[in-house]
């Protein structure tokens, strides 16, 4: 929130106008799906930004207030059965698609896509990188924010997009971060890395 606040000095009788102003930043409130895998981490680098965080474990948890949602990484297979064993497929599907911003890593890449959750127009491939492959670190550009450590963990990439998806970072011609508005993806793990330019990034989309 913004607000000029204007008064005349009268200390020399110029009556002088002074504009101050102030900028209030509410605390973001992040709901953080913890059913399974690397939810901790994101808990940190938010916290570490100010922001405020919860965990959602059931329908309970997802009740509470929230300004936008974290899915980590870990198994989606996993993951997918505990969301529908406790009723969250439905209601966290509809909260992303009414508007609430949300961040998929790795696991969480896959879960939006168009044959889980089905809110991205993306189409992940699972464990992309193959057995040899599967855990590797490298360095990449990813876009409107420069070079970044990527962390990639028996990742996914994405295979193709549609429309209103942006491509935000390619490692070696494949697609490994984008966004489609308010929905934000990376095939990598920013949690793992002390680098926190992901996460700000998600905190201002
Ligand atoms: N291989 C996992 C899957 O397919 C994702 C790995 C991860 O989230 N680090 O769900």
């Amino acid at each position: 929130m913004k607000f000029n606040l204007s008064w005349k000095s009268e200390e020399n009788n110029d009556y002088s106008l002074f504009n101050i102003h102030y900028s209030i930043a509410k605390r973001m409130n992040i709901a953080i799906l913890a059913l399974q895998g690397a939810f901790a981490e994101h808990e940190q680098k938010l916290q570490q930004l100010g922001a405020e965080t919860h965990l959602i474990r059931n329908l309970d948890d997802w009740q509470k207030p929230k300004d936008a949602l974290v899915i980590p990484g870990g198994e989606s297979t996993a993951m997918m059965k505990i969301m529908k064993d406790e009723k969250l497929f439905e209601p966290i599907k509809k909260a992303i698609e009414e508007g609430l911003p949300v961040y998929g890593t790795c696991a969480g890449l896959i879960l939006l896509d168009d044959e889980h959750l089905g809110t991205m127009n993306i189409k992940a491939k699972r464990n992309a990188y193959g057995r040899q492959l599967g855990s590797f670190f490298t360095t990449d550009t990813f876009k409107g924010i420069g070079s970044i450590p990527m962390t990639f963990i028996r990742a996914p990439y994405i295979e193709s997009v549609g429309e209103g998806v942006e491509v935000l970072a390619e490692v070696d011609g494949h697609i490994v971060a984008a966004r489609q508005g308010k929905q934000l993806v990376t095939a990598f793990h920013p949690e793992l890395d002390s680098d926190l330019r992901v996460h700000e990034y998600f905190l201002n989309l």
